[in-house]
């Protein structure tokens, strides 16, 4: 039984266990009648805007908002400004927040214009609305950004008003099958169970599920990651498709089209055409098929026929009219300088055998928003090794109630960490209740953000498809944002090492691995306390205190519970002991060997009361650390004064020496000794030894 794991009350009705503000959706976190930041309403890219500099300016520890990037020299050795990442007609940058502890130290980054890049920090990079139409794409993103400012050093937080706090995080915290970890959602009355009506009772984005994430849990991920949250990708599509191709209620007038691409001027008259209004039938360019990993093909049926130009609706030679996921036009330069074009695509191949890989592109990464992504990940190296920092990233889409991983442009193929990705994406699907599938299995695609970040980077690279519309009825936004919030955090958790995160989870090593039990601990009379754990044999563990030790805090009656006041705990900050090697062997919980590592906790021996316990333990390879217990819970050791005979005696007699000085001394050392119970047997017995 861990610390804060109690029962719940029992209720019929929402509010027979919830505040009523969590019983209606009202978010903590802005006025009651903010109806965008109550996720009431959808934001536009302007509401989305000036919320993002509200919240760098209330939290400007954490946060930081950038628009595009300053430019420079880039990975390519190309000159580029910030006008480079301007979209093509409206003009503006992709808005982005760069999120860390200290987001005001560590390095920065001339290229990117970012401060806080701290080389032992997990990069990771959250993306939505690639594509225009795609609105819950971002708004989950700006939930992300609420609940971060909210919850960071916001400690303890109770969510729902259940008088539990982080009592049930993201996902099955627990292994055993039910996301509602704490169980209130299942204790409501049948008819309360599918608050968000999609026939799955108590399941994702029903109140009472995952409703209570530890603040703990998200102040660390801040601490030890930098978040790239780009919740906008395609400003220039977002605003088109609000403002001019679906009229409002855009779930009216588009209930199932609108605007997909950005706004690149296609013709019909060839580039440059800069007076023309937006050509619907002709212009922009699917982001989501613009990167350079196999950009192209095999799949051509998304180039249009005429190279750089889009094939006009009244050409009815073509048989196509708007192209919807044209990939952008080829490249027509020669990048290598080698007098050939195009001849060694980006496939991580050596297709001219020149030595040299990927130098010489078909075509990709040609928009401003895919030149964006590009640069900041490529210029983003804390590490300076050249290597991506981000190995870990998510882009939201919508919709279909998909968790898609790579690959995406070949079918009946799998990538080299096929079972790590499948492990991931099933934890994702989990904790959404969506399908978990390769990507190229709903359709094969190409030039897309996941194969390119996987593909020519290593990134775990996940694209949700979030809700059942592109444009979701706004009654349906906050439920649906509820629901697909977990999977940000997930991303940013695992981005210090998603293989062999996925490689333990795969084995269940982590799972079967455990810290002594309260009923387990050997207190000895006197001397330090000895925590053990059970490791698996394997486990590449590290015995680095930064990353694994246990850490105690003692908790004990305070002088004035003693002097009969109220009744207070006098409870001590939590300090941190290392583990260290020992030979011998221990039983995991599936039974299979494994070895002993100790923790020695430097408890006075004068302390009766509480030891309150938990364990980090991390990875040699420095990517993972495991909680034990799981989820920020601590175990409460009771412990009696511990003191053999002999000390207590030994006590007793200076006791006694004191005594013979300063006699009205006695009374109070004895008091702050020893409990109420102790202090009168201890008195009766003096006495009685004393015959006075
Ligand atoms: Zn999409």
């Amino acid at each position: 039984m861990t610390a804060n794991a109690q029962d719940e009350p029992a209720g019929v009705a929402p509010t027979d266990i919830w505040s009523e503000d969590y019983t209606n959706m009202i978010f903590p976190w802005a006025p009651a009648n903010d109806m965008d930041r109550q996720f009431k309403e959808y934001h536009s890219y302007e509401t989305m805007k000036d919320l993002m500099l509200q919240l760098e300016q209330e939290n400007p520890d954490i946060f930081e908002f950038h628009e595009g990037l300053l430019g420079g020299t880039n990975a390519r050795g190309e000159e580029v400004t910030a006008d480079t990442y301007e979209g093509w007609y409206y003009g503006y940058s992709s808005p982005w927040m760069k999120i860390t502890g200290d987001v005001g130290g560590g390095e920065y980054n001339e290229f990117v214009g970012d401060s806080g890049n701290y080389a032992d920090r997990h990069d990771v990079m959250i993306v939505g609305n690639h594509h225009a139409r795609e609105w819950m794409s971002y708004t989950v993103a700006i939930m992300q950004l609420e609940v971060i400012a909210f919850s960071y050093d916001n400690i303890g937080y109770d969510n729902d008003g259940d008088g539990l706090v982080d009592e049930d995080p993201w996902g099955d915290d627990n292994n055993d099958g039910i996301l509602d970890d704490d169980g209130d959602c299942l204790a409501l009355a049948s008819e309360f169970q599918d608050s968000n009506g999609d026939g799955n009772p108590c399941g994702p984005g029903d109140l009472g599920v995952d409703e209570d994430y530890s603040e703990q849990f998200i102040t660390d991920l801040v601490n030890t990651r930098e978040i790239y949250l780009i919740p906008m990708l395609n400003v220039d599509g977002n605003i088109y498709d609000r403002e001019v191709f679906c009229p409002a209620p855009a779930w009216e007038s588009c209930p199932s089209g609108g605007w997909r691409k950005n706004l690149r001027n296609n013709g019909p008259e060839l580039l440059p055409d800069p007076n023309e209004q937006v050509d619907e039938d002709c212009d922009g360019v699917d982001l989501n098929r613009n990167y350079q990993y196999e950009w192209g093909w095999p799949l051509g049926a998304t180039i249009p026929l005429v190279p750089g130009t889009c094939t006009p609706a009244e050409d009815e030679r073509a048989g196509i009219t708007n192209n919807d996921v044209y990939t952008g036009p080829f490249d027509t330069k020669d990048n290598d300088g080698d007098g050939r074009v195009n001849e060694d695509n980006v496939d991580g191949e050596d297709d001219d055998n020149d030595g040299q890989t990927d130098e010489d592109w078909a075509g990709g990464n040609s928009e401003p928003e895919t030149r964006f992504i590009q640069d900041l990940t490529e210029m983003n190296d804390d590490a300076g090794n050249g290597a991506s920092e981000f190995k870990s990233t998510l882009t939201h889409h919508s919709y279909s109630e998909l968790i898609l991983y790579p690959w995406g442009h070949c079918t009946g193929c799998e990538t080299s960490d096929h079972d790590q990705l499948v492990y991931h994406g099933d934890k994702m699907a989990e904790m959404t209740d969506y399908t978990n599938m390769q990507s190229s299995d709903l359709y094969p695609t190409t030039g897309d953000f996941c194969d390119w970040h996987y593909g020519v980077h290593g990134s775990y690279c996940y694209t949700s498809e979030i809700g059942t519309a592109f444009h979701q009825h706004q009654d349906d936004v906050d439920h649906i944002a509820v629901r697909n919030l977990g999977t940000g955090f997930y991303i940013a958790e695992i981005a210090d090492n998603p293989r062999e995160r996925a490689d333990l989870g795969i084995a269940n090593i982590s799972k079967n691995q455990f810290i002594q039990m309260p009923e387990m601990v050997n207190v000895p009379s006197k001397g330090f306390i000895p925590v053990d754990m059970c490791v698996a044999n394997g486990f590449s563990y590290s015995l680095d205190e930064s990353v694994s030790h246990v850490m105690y805090r003692t908790v004990k009656p305070s002088r004035a519970q003693s002097d009969y006041g109220p009744k207070e705990w006098s409870t001590t900050a939590w300090s941190m002991a290392p583990f260290e090697d020992t030979s011998s062997s221990c039983t995991l919980l599936n039974g299979e060997n494994g070895t002993v590592i100790r923790s020695n906790l430097p408890i006075p021996d004068t302390i009766s009361g509480q030891v309150h316990y938990k364990a980090m333990l991390g990875t040699l390879g420095g990517g993972d650390m495991y909680l034990y217990p799981a989820n920020g819970d601590y175990y409460v050791l009771s412990i009696d004064y511990r003191a053999d005979y002999g000390t207590f005696g030994g006590a007793l007699f200076m006791f006694l020496i004191v005594a013979g000085f300063v006699w009205g001394g006695l009374a109070i050392c004895l008091r702050m000794m020893l409990t109420d119970e102790e202090e009168k047997e201890f008195m009766d017995a003096l006495i009685e030894e004393d015959g006075s």
